[in-house]
Formats: structure tokens, C-alpha cells, sequence
């Protein structure tokens, strides 16, 4: 066990110019302190490299680095691997622009207190209108948790269905299982997948199989509560009853920040073309 901090000892502490002998061992002539010292192995005493006060500081720092670098590498993996979209890998609590401070403070509080939420088995349904931020504040739940090393996938439900399309039966178990290891699912734009028989019976089946997981699933979507209170179909309403059975609704009402936005846009148009 002693041996790899020796060979660091000896690599880290080689003699320098400027190292002195004192009492029979070697000093180093900018801290001072030996970089050797007397061990007794099997009744004789031995002289066995160290480090110095100057080389310990700077092997811990050197390991501090090496640290830190490690766990940004795991978190960028964990990110490319979990969020497909560019846009929402940066997607965070602090950067939040705060134009919809309620249901944000309470995604904040699910983050927080996730393991709260994954023993209790908590999802969420984000729902509001266009451009509210439910798909932003998604991603920032799942960047926080990734950011502590917790694995967790959003995913656009369409992309699931249209994947799902290209693969035989055993492929397509493959790939909802592997949907499934994650601590959290988010299911991003729920309701604007096709409405086929099919795609609604492939959606029940992602839908159930986290279910019966047993882990968090976090959806958004645009449909409303009273759209979502009002199933058209028989299809849609087993679809909608497992959702509710496992997701607490958080309301991001209807004003759009894409509105937001086209208003900014045309204000700024309009200052242009005054000639400002
Ligand atoms: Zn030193």
C-alpha cells in the first residue's frame, strides 16, 4: 500500500540543486523540511524517499486538478448522453431570465429536494401555453441533477417515436429499458406526436413502462388542464390517467416568452427603421 506513495516521493522529490544534507538525510533547499526519512523494516532502519513540505503541496494541488478535471468530463458525458438537444444543455436555474418566477421556484424546489422526490416516486407535468419556459425549466432540472453526477435523459416524445419506427421488437425493448435505467425521464412536447392508433399505443407504452419502474417522470406540454381533464379517445384516456397518477401538475400559464420575443423583435424593428 506504502509503495505508490514512495514512487511518487521519489519521482516528485528527485535532488535538486540547492538541496543540502543534514543528520544523514537530504533537505530541500527551498522548503526545508527532508525529503527523506528513516523507516525501521524487519529490525534495520532504512533511509526511504518523502516528500518535502513544497512537493506534498504540490502533488495534493496536482491531485486536486486531476479531481476536478475528471468530474467536469463525467458531467459533460453525462450531459451529451442525456440531453439531445444543444439549447437545453445549458439550460440552468441561476441563468433563468425570471420572466416566470412561480413555476420555476417550485422546479427549483423539486431539484433541491430530489431525493425526496425519488423515493416518493414524484413526476411532474409541466403545461401552459407556447414558449412559457416548461421545456427550459425541464432542462434545468435535469442539468442540476446532472451537475451531481445523477444521470437524467430529456427527450423529445416524437424523437422516441420516431426511433421506436426504425426498430425490430427486440431493438425497441433495448431502447425503452435503456429509457428507463435513468433515475429521471423527462418527456419533452407530450401531445404533439402523431395521433395514430399506433404512435398513441407506443406512447401507453413508454408511459407504462415508467410506470411500472417505479422512477420519477417529468412531461411538458401544451395541451391544457381542461384538454387533459377531457381524453377525446379511449386511447388517450389511459394515456392521460397514468400521467396524472404519476405527475404533479405545475401551471406555466399562457403568456409566451416566444411572444415575448416577436414583440421585442418588432419594437427593435421599429427603432431601426426611425432610424435609431
Ligand atoms: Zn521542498
Amino acid at each position: 500500500m506504502i509503495e505508490p506513495v514512495i514512487r511518487a516521493a521519489q519521482i516528485a522529490n528527485a535532488a535538486r540543486s540547492g538541496d543540502y544534507q543534514k543528520d544523514g538525510m537530504l533537505y530541500c533547499g527551498v522548503c526545508h523540511t527532508p525529503k527523506q526519512c528513516r523507516k525501521t523494516l524487519f529490525g534495520r532502519e532504512i533511509v526511504l524517499a518523502c516528500m518535502c513540505a513544497c512537493a506534498k503541496e504540490k502533488y495534493e494541488q496536482d491531485e486536486a486538478d486531476r479531481k476536478k478535471r475528471e468530474n467536469a468530463d463525467r458531467i459533460m458525458r453525462l450531459r451529451s448522453a442525456g440531453i439531445a438537444s444543444q439549447t437545453f444543455r445549458g439550460a440552468n436555474f441561476t441563468a433563468d431570465d425570471g420572466k416566470n418566477p412561480t413555476p420555476m421556484a417550485t422546479l427549483r424546489r423539486y431539484a433541491e429536494r430530489w431525493e425526496d422526490m425519488k423515493r416518493e416516486n414524484i413526476g411532474l407535468l409541466l403545461y401552459g401555453g407556447v414558449g412559457t419556459g416548461k421545456s427550459y425549466g425541464a432542462a434545468c432540472i435535469a442539468n442540476y441533477l446532472i451537475e451531481q453526477y445523477t444521470p437524467a435523459c430529456m427527450i423529445n416524445l416524437s424523437t422516441v417515436l420516431n426511433s421506436m419506427g426504425g426498430f425490430q421488437s427486440e431493438e425497441k425493448n433495448t431502447y425503452i429499458s435503456d429509457l428507463m435505467r435513468y433515475p429521471l425521464l423527462i418527456l419533452d412536447d407530450f401531445g404533439m406526436e402523431r395521433q395514430t392508433e399506433y404512435a398513441l399505443e407506443q406512447v401507453f407504452n413508454v408511459i407504462d413502462a415508467r410506470y411500472r419502474s417505479g422512477k420519477p417522470l417529468i412531461i411538458t406540454t401544451n395541451l391544457s388542464m381542461a384538454e387533459l381533464n377531457a381524453p377525446k379517445t379511449l386511447e388517450h384516456k389511459r394515456i392521460y390517467d397514468r400521467i396524472m397518477e404519476m405527475c404533479q401538475p405545475v401551471n406555466f400559464g399562457n403568456n409566451g416568452r416566444r411572444a415575448d420575443r416577436a414583440k421585442e423583435k418588432m419594437a427593435r424593428a421599429a427603432e431601426l427603421l426611425r432610424g435609431n
